[in-house]
């Protein structure tokens, strides 16, 4: 196994919020670092109705690079009234929306309250059936009323941003589905149960992340001065996964690249 150079495999970064105020000053240049450090693809996360409408205005400025997801996030649950729905669902016959979400369950926080949370991911689960698009799906601190949501989907699915316990991710894996693997990770302190538990990803299975602006990827060193995640660090992020999986760099860019672009419907550029 070869694990020193990363070599010029193409990444995508399935989970970029580029909505976020933290980019209204450079939003182009970011799009425009992230190309050049490799990270050729992103899908641009709809957490919101504004959201998910301003991340496809992105993506149409480069459609062979760039899809989207459209949702509520759990954390919004409060938001989505049959109205709101409506309009996410007219969202989903967009050609570049290729997921329902980021929907899902958030128990750390309880941003919205819970019966909120499950009737909102519900809804996005039967959107998902009806218009037959996968789920982008989050999950914190939830896990047993999450899985019971999705007992009866048949949809593909990437649980996003996946932080949970070794259990957690088998009966996810048992289901068919995809783990995104974030800069999590590289947090000397809460990502040292995913270092150890990530090896169990098989490589059929595993996608990459930034979830930019957030989870900062904090043992990069020399330490920028802002510390806004942005896709360009997503290599660092790979560097990272391929060594707790066991796995050299390219194999771990080659395979969450084919698997998001299969995902996402995204074509792989020729070679
Ligand atoms: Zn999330």
């Amino acid at each position: 196994m070869n694990n020193t150079s990363s070599g010029q495999y193409p990444l995508f970064d399935i989970c970029i919020n580029l909505d976020n105020v933290q980019f209204d000053i450079d939003r182009a240049d970011i799009l425009e670092r992230a190309s050049n450090h490799g990270v050729t693809h992103l899908s641009m996360t709809g957490s919101s109705l504004k959201s998910s409408r301003f991340a496809i205005e992105w993506a149409e400025k480069n459609p062979n690079r760039f899809c989207t997801t459209a949702g509520i996030h759990p954390h919004d649950a409060q938001s989505a009234t049959p109205a709101v729905m409506e309009e996410i669902e007219k969202l989903l016959h967009h050609p570049l929306v290729r997921a329902v979400g980021e929907c899902g369950l958030d128990y750390n926080r309880n941003f919205s309250p819970k019966e909120a949370q499950l009737s909102c991911f519900k809804a996005h689960i039967e959107l998902s059936e009806k218009h037959q698009l996968p789920l982008f799906l989050h999950q914190r601190d939830a896990h047993d009323d999450f899985l019971d949501c999705l007992s009866s989907s048949t949809q593909r699915a990437v649980v996003h941003c996946f932080t949970d316990t070794k259990e957690a991710l088998f009966s996810y894996l048992d289901r068919g589905w995809y783990i995104g693997i974030t800069g999590w990770i590289c947090d000397p302190k809460r990502g040292a149960s995913l270092r150890d538990i990530v090896q169990h990803i098989p490589l059929n299975r595993i996608m990459v992340e930034t979830d930019a602006p957030w989870l900062f990827p904090k043992d990069i060193r020399p330490k920028p001065k802002k510390r806004r995640n942005e896709p360009m660090y997503l290599p660092h992020i790979v560097d990272v996964i391929a060594q707790c999986m066991n796995h050299s760099i390219q194999e771990v860019k080659h395979h969450s690249f084919v698997n998001s672009c299969s995902f996402f419907g995204m074509r792989e550029p020729q070679k």
